[in-house]
């Protein structure tokens, strides 16, 4: 096989597929360091009652192989196992890839567990996501931690120093949209992008039930402007994402890449203000599932517990089976739920023919068309500033 076809190749594994459990959402530990008001998880944080290893254990072996573990908290790396839970999901499981946030206030944590998870982890790529909501100011104010802003750019540069030439970790930028940070999340777009420290920077749409409700006072019009002024940003990245692809199968990525996060971006327009249709059915329960802190388990992160795995002994087969999460699925399909969240957007996307072949394709064309129409020009110079670099 040519590396042209090579290349070609997982691309399209990825965008047609049946329909089967792909990825897990665990809540890795309900253990804290953050005061966030944009936390939707924030009653059930620093509950003391994490699953043990051996239940991890229990998980994993039950659980059938699966591409995608999504992990979550609480801050992951305050679970001292973090290494050897995600270790053990690789040998178990055959995850080709795992996505954690974190706050990044613990670096001597994160770095320990991050060099332990490379190496227990060869074939699994890792996407490590820091955590900024605005400038200094407001993100230290969102967040309820002094300093928290500088303190996280110090990580990411030390992340940087420390793991530039692993491909396989991308280091990116995961910021929340909300009322207090809307109008200067552009600017710490251009401030991270002139440091140029990360490989990619995502946004979503404050969601759930938050401590600080006012943070979610936005407008579909006001998210639609931001996120026009916001697709320059992931063109950016996609550049520098693909740069290693020989020049038509780059092509072929930067399409479906920009095209699904045009995607994305549409459905949280849409979803924002009122109940709107997905394109595509929620697979939710179906093809993922979400494993609170402590056992419970649900369809989705915004939706309310199903069941609790101790009653399955921890047998993550049984409980997919179960007539609460059959019933939860047809509870999902009768509903037409609806949300804005981008994880669940993705996942069930990839079982959707019709979103893979005409409307992400459709979207990425949209963008280009778009271009920088609706962008201050004072935005467009600053861009072009920096792609002459
Ligand atoms: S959003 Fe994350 S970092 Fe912030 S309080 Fe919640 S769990 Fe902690
Ligand atoms: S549409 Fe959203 S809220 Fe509804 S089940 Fe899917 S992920 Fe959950």
């Amino acid at each position: 096989m040519s590396e042209r076809q090579s290349s070609y190749f997982p691309i399209l594994r990825q965008r047609v597929r049946q329909r089967s459990f792909r990825a897990l959402f665990l809540f890795v530990t309900s253990r804290c360091n953050s005061l966030c008001r944009t936390c939707f998880y924030f009653d059930k944080l620093n509950s003391r009652d994490d699953l043990t290893f051996a239940q991890l254990e229990k998980i994993s072996a039950t659980a059938p192989p699966f591409e995608k573990l999504w992990l979550s908290g609480g801050e992951p790396f305050l679970r001292e196992e973090l290494p050897e839970i995600v270790g053990m999901f690789a040998r178990n499981n055959a995850i080709a890839n795992v996505n954690l946030p974190t706050n990044g206030l613990l670096p001597d944590k994160i770095f320990r567990a991050v060099d332990r998870m490379l190496a227990a982890t060869p074939n699994v790529s890792i996407d490590l996501n820091f955590s900024l909501d605005g400038l200094a100011n407001t993100h230290d104010a969102i967040r309820g931690v002094p300093n928290n802003f500088r303190r996280t750019l110090a990580t990411i540069e030390e992340a940087e120093r420390r793991y530039k030439s692993v491909r396989r970790l991308r280091r990116n930028v995961l910021t929340v949209i909300t009322r207090e940070n809307y109008n200067e999340i552009v600017e710490l777009g251009l401030h991270l992008a002139a440091e140029g420290r990360i490989d990619g920077q995502y946004f979503e749409v404050v969601r759930g039930q938050t401590p600080d409700a006012s943070l979610k006072n936005l407008t579909q019009s006001g998210v639609a402007a931001l996120h026009r002024r916001l697709m320059p940003f992931h063109r950016h990245y996609a550049r520098k994402l693909f740069a290693h692809l020989p020049a038509p199968v780059r092509q072929f990525a930067t399409t479906y890449y920009l095209g699904n996060l045009r995607l994305h971006f549409d459905l949280h327009e849409q979803c924002l203000e009122q109940p709107r249709k997905w394109p595509m059915r929620c697979t939710a329960g179906e093809t993922t599932i979400v494993i609170d802190h402590n056992g419970k388990f649900r369809s989705c992160e915004m939706r309310d517990i199903v069941g609790d795995l101790a009653a399955f002994d921890y047998d993550i087969r049984a409980a997919l089976a179960s007539t609460a999460m059959r019933g939860e699925i047809a509870a999902i399909e009768r509903a037409n739920c609806w949300c804005t969240h981008s994880c669940f957007i993705q996942e069930s996307s990839k079982f959707s023919p019709s979103v893979q072949l005409f409307r992400i394709p459709w979207a990425w064309l949209r963008q280009r068309s778009q271009g920088l129409d609706g962008i201050p020009l004072e935005q467009v110079e600053r861009f072009r500033a920096l792609e002459a670099v």
